[in-house]
Order: structure tokens, then sequence, then C-alpha cells
């Protein structure tokens, strides 16, 4: 099943809805089946018993009687048995239907651009794959076989109590609409003294959190006593939102226990009436009575769907609303595959502005020789990252182009593009797994030795035979158990293994004290040999021998050339160059 946006956008939500059902229908008729059989046999019992009682017992075919009995003992282990199937099989169902969901919502957010996720905070999705397709799911299977069985166990006891005495069966049936909107209305105040007893939760969680890591600042202060009143008047509000919950819980749970009690007893009372006038007899009036005792489960559950309904197609419209859109950097009908690259990397009138906002960069030319190493420097927000992202498509020109060896970006299948280009990131991201496997994502299918290889490259095998479990040491969440020159270095052999003919390298050495710059410095110069190396520095000792130098500020390059000829123009970039030189001077003095 690989379907495309657009298939989300020409399709009714009921259709898409509808269409996660057929992989898995063999389990859905299953479970639907069973259900019906378990209220078949629910309403088979008291009609059965009332012929017992009104043919059997007086007619004294004992036997009969008691096999009858025996055959309903055995038909409700079957009963449960068939339970078990719908439980189970249900919510297998279920599960299967959310991995479907799941999959095809993660590959689609997987397509998705630099933007999309700078738009949507990670906690907000997060909560859509998890919270929005359970409910989904919920939905999915628990709702025609909460309708459907709910239908057919009232309908069908209705039909049946019509058949003995209709004036009884309506009066019996009297209670069940202002039970169903008893319990609607009850639900709906629950849900919502629930919504904000969760808020104030969530509200003195976080009072409690963030008191307790300011409890030093808090002492420094002496505002201890402040900070208790104000959590005194907080736990008091918690407390409100809890009583009140409990409250309409309590409300709706003596509600039921009421109705659940006052059936059979209208039942008793207006059949003894019946009885009376010789309308029914006592076989009648013990059906009526267990009839009446297996309305609650399908009005409870009738309830339920109601609930299910609202907050399953709340978070399937939430779903489709993502699954609708479309990345915002795509693939050209017409676009090539990029191959044997040379190298050169032109900006021609670049202007860049992130989603309508103010602008990044303006106007800017210039031109990357292959094979050439080329350095960026200036101001932090000067606008270097953001044209180094440019260069693989990350985000798209606002005005201009951005052109590999002549060939405009755009043009470019994005996967042969991004081949060719490999970044080492200032903040690098590891994966939870082992050494071996973040090197090997530079490229999957390497093997072993070629990891190895990759990580000598990097200066970081000796680190990873040290580590405990050597390539194999799991590099933890994050990759909070290496040190910060650890994680760049990995970052790196990634790259040397990806082998790109262009490498842009984000000031990668800028978090590293200068030891370990030292040791990195000598496998970036390994990694740059043969390629078109963009460096963004931040230590401009790192770029001295870069063949040309630009000075990004302000949305613009306002100077460009070597490092000589730059120190010679005594322009930006001398007094950038002086005043770095004058905060390693008193940091040696100071020591
Ligand atoms: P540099 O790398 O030179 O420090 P950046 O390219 O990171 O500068 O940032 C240039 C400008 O763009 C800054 O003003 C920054 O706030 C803004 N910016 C960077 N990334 C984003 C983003 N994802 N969305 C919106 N604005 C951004
Ligand atoms: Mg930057």
């Amino acid at each position: 099943m690989t379907r495309n946006v657009a298939y989300y956008q020409k399709n009714r939500p009921l259709k898409i809805f509808l269409s996660y059902y057929g992989p898995h229908k063999h389990l859905f008729f299953l479970d639907m089946f069973c259900a019906l059989v378990i209220c078949l046999i629910d309403l088979a019992f008291p009609y059965l018993s009332r012929s017992a009682l009104n043919h059997l017992l007086p007619q004294q075919e004992y036997r009969v009687f008691f096999l009858l009995i025996g055959f309903f003992a055995v038909a409700y282990v079957g009963k449960g048995l068939l339970y078990f199937v719908v439980s189970y099989w249900g919510h297998v169902f279920g599960v299967r239907v959310e991995a479907d969901l799941r999959r095809d919502l993660y590959s689609h957010m997987e397509s998705l651009s630099f933007s999309f996720f700078d738009k949507n905070r990670t906690g907000v999705l997060m909560s859509r794959v998890t919270n929005d397709l359970f409910e989904i799911t919920e939905l999915a299977h628990h709702g025609p076989e909460d309708l459907f069985i709910s239908t057919v166990t009232l309908v069908g006891a209705f039909g049946i109590m019509c058949t003995i005495e209709w004036k009884l069966a309506v009066l019996s049936f009297a209670i069940v609409p202002f039970f169903l909107l008893f319990t609607i209305y009850q639900r709906r105040k629950m849900r919502r003294a629930n919504l904000k007893l969760k808020a104030q939760t969530a509200e003195i969680n976080a009072a409690i959190e963030s008191g307790i890591s300011g409890m030093r600042t808090a002492k420094a202060f002496q505002n201890e006593e402040t900070e208790k009143e104000k959590f005194k008047v907080m736990n008091r509000r918690f407390v409100q939102a809890k009583s009140t919950y409990y409250k309409t819980m309590a409300t709706f749970q003596g509600g039921m226990e009421f109705s659940l009690s006052i059936m059979p007893v209208l039942v008793i009372g207006a059949g003894g009436y019946f009885i009376m006038r010789d309308a029914v007899n006592y076989a009648d009036l013990v059906a009526f009575t267990l009839y009446v005792t297996t309305f609650t489960t399908p009005v409870k559950k009738l309830v339920n769907f109601v609930e299910q309904f609202m907050q399953g197609s709340a978070g399937f419209s939430r779903f489709l609303e993502l699954m609708r859109l479309e990345p915002e950097i795509q693939d050209a009908p017409d676009a090539q595959d990029l191959d044997s690259v040379q190298g050169e990397v032109r900006f021609d009138h670049v202007s860049f502005q992130y989603n309508n906002q103010a602008q990044v960069l303006r106007d800017i030319s210039l031109t990357i020789p292959a094979g050439e190493k080329f350095a960026f420097v200036g101001p932090s927000g000067g606008g270097k990252t953001t044209l180094c992202q440019l260069i693989p498509r990350f985000y798209d020109v606002t005005e201009g182009a951005v052109l590999i060896d002549g060939h405009d970006v755009r043009k470019i299948t994005q996967h042969s593009l991004r081949q060719n280009i490999g970044i080492v990131q200032q903040e690098v991201f590891l994966f939870a797994d082992s050494v071996l496997e973040n090197i090997r994502y530079g490229r999957p299918d390497a093997t072993d030795e070629e990891v190895v290889w990759a990580a000598r490259q990097a200066e970081i095998h000796e680190d990873i035979l040290a580590m405990p479990n050597g390539y194999e040491t799991y590099v933890g969440e994050r990759g909070v158990m290496l040190s910060g020159g650890q994680k760049q270095r990995i970052s790196i052999a990634r790259v040397f293994l990806k082998n790109p003919p262009i490498v842009i390298l984000d000031e990668a050495t800028s978090a590293l004290d200068s030891v370990t710059e030292a040791k990195i410095q000598a496998s970036f110069d390994r990694l740059c040999e043969g390629r078109t190396s963009i460096i963004i520095a931040h230590r401009l000792s790192t770029i001295r021998n870069a063949d040309r130098i630009a000075v990004v500020d302000r949305e613009e390059i306002i100077e460009q050339g070597s490092h000589p000829s730059l120190m010679a123009q005594n322009g930006e970039y001398a007094a950038l160059v002086r005043a770095q030189e004058q905060i390693a001077f008193s940091k040696n003095h100071a020591m």
C-alpha cells in the first residue's frame, strides 16, 4: 500500500478510514461474527427459559428442561471463549491498523522538509504519532463492534419482548432513553472535569519541578515563604479539581446503580399489574426481568461509542491534515540525477528568508571552484549556516539559484544531490545504537572493515577500542555517553565513509578544547583533500590555510580573499583575527 499525498487530498475521509480495514478484514469479520454470536446467545437465553417454564415444567418434561439448562451452561462456556476471541483478536486488529497508520504517518513525515520541522514542535508531533493514532484505532475496532452489538441486543430484546406483550415491552423500555441521555450528559461533565484535572496536574507537576530545581535560587533570595504560599494555592486548586472530578464520577455511578436496580423493580411492578389482568404469566415476567438486566451493557457501549467517535474522528482529521501536507521541497518532474560530480558550487544572486520572515541573505554571488578549500567566517547570526543549507537544498532560495557543476540544485533529484554532499554539523546527532552502526550511518551498505577504516581516518579508532565494548559500545540516547570531541569525530567518520565530492563543516570544532581541536584538525585536513570543502569556522586559526575566505555579515559577503590578502586589506577579517589573538593571548597569560 504505497500512497502519495494526492491520495489523501483527493479522497473523502471516510473512504480513507475504511481503506485501513482492507488488509485486516479477515480479523475484523472474525471479530464481528463472534460478537454477533455472543449477542444471539444473550438474546436466546431469556426467551428459551420462558418457553421451558411455560411448556416443559407444566408437562413435567424435567429431563428436557435440565438438558436445556445444561445446553445453556455449555453455551455460556462458549460465550466466554468467544469473548476471548473478540477481546484478543479485536485488539490485535486495532493494533495492526494502528501500526499501518503509524507507518504511513511516519514515512510521510520523513518526506517533509526542514521548514515543517521548524514550524512544528517535537512534543506536539510525538503526541500525534501516539495519542491521535491510538484514538483512531480505538474507534476503528471498538466502534463498529460496540455500535453493532448494542443495536442488535437492544433491538433484538425489544422485538422479542414485543412478541410476548408489547405494552409491557414499551413500559420496560421507557427508561432506556432517559438512561441514555443521563449517561451522555454525565460523561460529558466527567470529561470536562477530567480535562481540568489534567491541566491542574500538569501545572502542579511543573511547579514541583521548577520549585525543586529553583530551590537554591529561592534560598539565595530568601524567597522560601513566597514559594511556599504560591505552592499552597496551587495545591488547594488541585484538591478542588480532583474533588469536582470525583463528584461527577460519583453522580454518574450513583445514577448507573439507580437505573440498574430500578429497572427490574419497574418490570416486576408493571408485570404484576399485567399478571393481575391476565395479560402475561410468571414465565413471561422472568424473561422480561432477564432482558432488562442485559440492557445496561449495550447502553454503556452506545455512550462509549459517542465519545470514541468524537475523539477518534478528531484524531483522524488531525492525521489527515498532516497526510495532506505537501513537502515544500520536492523533486522537479524533469529532475536529473547528478553523476560524475566535479564539485563546483556557485551561488547566483541568491536571496533567502525563512517562511517569509526577515531577510537572511541578500543577493549573494559566489563561485567555489571544484576541489577548493573555502571558508566562511563572520559574527554569529550572519547567515553562514543558512547559506550552506541551501547547497543540499534543505531550503530553497527565495531568489536566484544555487548551482553544482552548473546544474541548478532544483533540477537535480534530492537523492543524488545529497549523495554528493557530506555535512558535519555543529550539533552532532547520534542514534541510540552502537558506535559501529552510528558510523555506518554514513553509508548503510559499508562493511565492518570499511567502518573501521573510516574511524581510523577520523582519529577515533583508538578511542573506540578503549570503550567497554569497542565498536559494539552503546552510545546512549543522543550519544550522551560520549564526549563532545568523540561525537564530532564519529560524525567525521560518517562523512569519510560516505566519501562525497563536496563536504561542509559547520563550526565543527567550536565546541571543543584546543587539544581535541588539534587532534581533529589532522583528520579534517585529510577529509578536505581532493574535495570541494566548505568550512564555517569560529576559530579563525583553523582556516588560515584555506584557499579563500569570505566574511559573511548582515545578509551579505563583505570581504573575500586568501588569509594574507585579507590581512593586508586590514578590514573586517583582520579585525576579527586580531580580536581572537587578543583573547588567546590574555588566556595564556592568565594561566
Ligand atoms: P550563522 O550560522 O552565521 O550564525 P544562521 O544562518 O544560523 O547564522 O542564522 C542567520 C539568521 O537566520 C539568524 O537571524 C537566525 O535567527 C535566522 N534563522 C536561522 N535558522 C532559522 C530557522 N530555522 N527559522 C527561522 N530563522 C532562522
Ligand atoms: Mg551557524
